[in-house]
């Protein structure tokens, strides 16, 4: 900036002096320092356990939608404890109530269990070696993207606060969510629902009513131990875009006696680049359309039928989102009528909404992140990937955060790769950051 002026640096520091200021009104707002010395007595203790969870889990993996064995797990302990339990929530989900001695708001945790079809090459002595049928296929079964630790974390977090039962003001809801990752086998209709979405139709968020609700995700990327916040749009949405034309079949030499679909669909490739580059207003927030996916045809001198095509879209905005998806509509179909073809266009069966955390819940739990990371906490920027976290915020205001997991000492592979891997040490951070957002909203709400 070549030309700011002093008058700018002044209003920047006023700014800073502001912000430092209304920081300051939040800075007491965590948990009390009793309530914090139990904290860490209770993770002390449960610590080994989680680790040998989340080793058994991973050893133990399950699809989307197949965790009949980790959900088990999770209900049984979740009993032991004392919770009110209700399993087969949205599929294999489970839902654990811990109401405190206290009268109160309802706080919901929520960690998700799936696993993915990948083949694990990390050499851990609890490395995966399962098998199961992945779309009617058998396939190779890992914990890639980390989903063990949430769970293992969680049911940490539930043993220590239901150790505390008696002193907390309000009730604390777990959530152990089913299929966050998608369909393992191609669901029935388009509408068909799973993950956080099939919960909350359930009635997840309801009875009791939840007033706000908390997650993390692990991300190898971040040092182990580190916590990454960010407030407002944090992951992007996700939509499966699927466009099929529809032309007619004809000789390849004789084109002029059909409905060339493959040329149709170049056409509506090139023109789909617009829908991102030219009718959003991407200052407010970027966002992404790729096509992955285009199948059409059997040889050189056939013009076939039909063509397929799948694509992504992802965007940052509810707004940008569903102008993008109309735009898309649009441009495939008037395409298609000026070839002389017929284009659908779908949305799903994948689809994310936008993971948005709350701006004042964001700023009122901070205090409270950065003394479970004993002050490491860094602001993280967008990433463009997605979490059916996103469905809970739609019902009540919600902070998703990330938990660094990168070792100091080897390298791992990133998040969905044979060689993801995470740093067990951070595990009493990632306890320690849920229970105090749930203890220090509920104590100051
Ligand atoms: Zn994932
Ligand atoms: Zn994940």
């Amino acid at each position: 900036m070549p030309t700011a002026s002093r008058h700018t640096a002044i209003r920047l520091g006023l700014l800073a002096a502001v912000l430092a200021n209304a920081g300051s009104t939040f800075a007491e707002q965590t948990v009390s320092p009793d309530t914090a010395q139990q904290l860490d007595q209770g993770i002390a203790r449960v610590e080994s356990k989680v680790v040998a969870w989340r080793r058994d889990i991973h050893q133990n993996p399950e699809l989307s939608g197949q965790e009949i064995r980790t959900s088990k797990l999770v209900a049984d302990h979740l009993r032991k404890l004392g919770m009110k339990v209700t399993t087969g929530v949205g599929g294999h989900g489970v839902v654990g109530l811990l109401e405190g001695g206290l009268p109160g708001k309802v706080v919901a945790l929520r960690a998700d269990m799936d696993a993915l079809p990948v083949q694990e090459a990390t050499g851990l002595p609890f490395a995966s070696k399962a098998i199961a049928k992945h779309m009617g296929k058998d396939s190779p079964v890992m914990h890639a993207c980390g989903h063990d630790a949430h769970t293992a974390i969680l049911m940490g977090v539930a043993e220590v606060l239901a150790g505390m039962k008696a002193q907390i003001p309000g009730t604390i809801k777990f959530i152990f969510q089913p299929a966050e990752e998608g369909f393992s086998e191609m669901p029935s209709s388009a509408d068909a629902q799973r993950g956080a979405q099939a919960m909350v139709t359930d009635g997840v968020m309801e009875n009791p009513k939840v007033d706000a609700v908390f997650g993390l995700h692990v991300a190898p990327v971040i040092p182990s131990g580190v916590i990454g916040w960010r407030s407002g749009p944090i992951l992007a949405s996700a939509d499966t875009v699927r466009i099929t034309v529809e032309g007619k079949q004809t000789h390849g030499a004789a084109p002029w006696l059909g409905v060339d679909p493959i040329v149709t669909s170049a056409q509506i490739v090139s023109a789909l680049q617009t829908v991102v580059s030219r009718s959003l207003d991407i200052t407010k927030e970027p966002a992404v359309f790729s096509i992955g996916s285009i199948n059409g045809g059997s040889r050189e001198n056939i013009v076939p039928d039909s063509v397929e095509m799948l694509g992504t879209l992802r965007t940052f905005n509810e707004e940008m989102r569903t102008g993008a998806k109309e735009r898309i509509t649009r441009i495939a179909q008037s395409t298609a009528t000026a070839n002389g073809a017929k284009a659908e266009v779908s949305f799903g069966p994948s689809s994310y909404g936008v993971t948005s955390n709350d701006e004042t819940l964001t700023e009122a739990m901070l205090p409270a992140l950065k003394e479970a990371a004993n002050g490491k906490i860094m602001q993280v920027p967008k990433a463009a990937g997605a979490e059916d976290f996103s469905e809970y915020q739609q019902v009540a205001p919600g902070v998703f955060f990330i938990l660094g997991v990168k070792p100091e000492d080897r390298p791992v592979g990133p998040p969905h790769s044979p060689t993801f891997d995470l740093d067990e040490s951070s595990f009493p951070v990632g306890m320690r950051s849920l229970a105090m957002v749930a203890l220090t909203y509920l104590e100051n709400n």
